[in-house]
């Protein structure tokens, strides 16, 4: 028993660390991701103006390699270890001094908690696998809405399709036709409600990306958990907009991004589903 234990906190040890690195990526993909849809957009867009492409050198997640925004010099191996080069240079760039921001750190320690907690509550398995990546999909979309309000169509749809997989293949504890029907009425209800929010208003309530995580929840968390998630997210977003007006960091009418409710409703309701499964009824 006790050999079993010492595996099992082991596995979670081995899986933060992964957690660590994959962290560190994220921050590479939330910084990025969007600075690359905008250059294709550019490149769309002259294309059909018939003008040669705006940007010309390489832009994609590993080109050019990680550099200082402020002063750009390349970052070497020691300058790239998740949080310990962060406390190592006490949170600034080691060339040129420029503050760098405590996200960083935060998002590596973050994304290695849900690995490590992950493992320890399934073990080293693909349900473990599937959940933390379920999970850091999620932050990273939080954080790519919350900088810029958007939510890209490359992390929403393989997201919403892994989870369709995963029921499918046994993978996740989740009926196929539960994740299936997850996915098209968390889609097709934010987009009925996004529908007669405009033609009663006029105005754009959200955004078709909004729809595409709501389908992603829905295909890993079931059809039944949309009413809840729905209500959770909603809940929260008035909150926070009701605060951020009375301090008076947000006009009226100013937008706000609805993804990072929508996730944290996803996560809080995939942690109390496997902990009591409130949806088998
Ligand atoms: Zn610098």
């Amino acid at each position: 028993m006790e050999t079993v234990l010492q595996h099992a906190y082991l596995g979670g040890v081995l899986a933060a660390l992964v957690g660590l690195q994959l962290g560190s990526f994220l921050n590479v993909v939330v910084w990025r991701l969007p600075l690359m849809m905008q250059r294709q957009w550019e490149a769309d867009c002259a294309e059909l103006q018939h003008q040669p492409s705006p940007s010309v050198e390489a832009f994609d997640l590993s080109r050019p390699a990680s550099h200082c925004p402020s002063c750009k010099t390349p970052l070497r191996a020691k300058d790239l270890i998740p949080v310990l080069s962060y406390l190592w240079l006490k949170g600034q760039c080691g060339y040129c001094g420029t503050a760098v921001s405590v996200r960083y750190p935060l998002v590596e320690l973050g994304v290695a908690l849900l690995w490590g907690a992950s493992a320890l509550h399934w073990g080293i398995t693909w349900e473990a696998v599937a959940w933390a990546g379920f999970a850091t999909t999620l932050l990273g979309l939080a954080l790519i809405d919350a900088d810029t309000m958007l939510l890209p169509d490359s992390l929403t749809l393989p997201l919403l399709w892994a989870g369709v997989l995963c029921a499918s293949l046994g993978v996740i504890q989740l009926p196929l036709l539960q994740s299936v029907w997850g996915a098209a009425l968390g889609y097709g209800v934010l987009w009925m409600v996004h529908v007669l929010f405009q033609f009663f208003t006029g105005k754009q309530g959200m955004g078709a990306g909004d729809f595409k995580l709501l389908a992603a929840l829905g295909a890993w968390l079931g059809w039944m958990a949309l009413p809840i998630v729905v209500l959770i997210a909603s809940l929260l977003g008035v909150v926070v907009a009701l605060l951020m007006r009375w301090r008076g960091s947000l006009q009226a009418g100013e937008p706000l991004p609805f993804g990072p409710y929508l996730v944290i409703a996803g996560l809080v309701c995939a942690v109390v589903d496997v902990h009591h499964g409130l949806y088998v009824f």
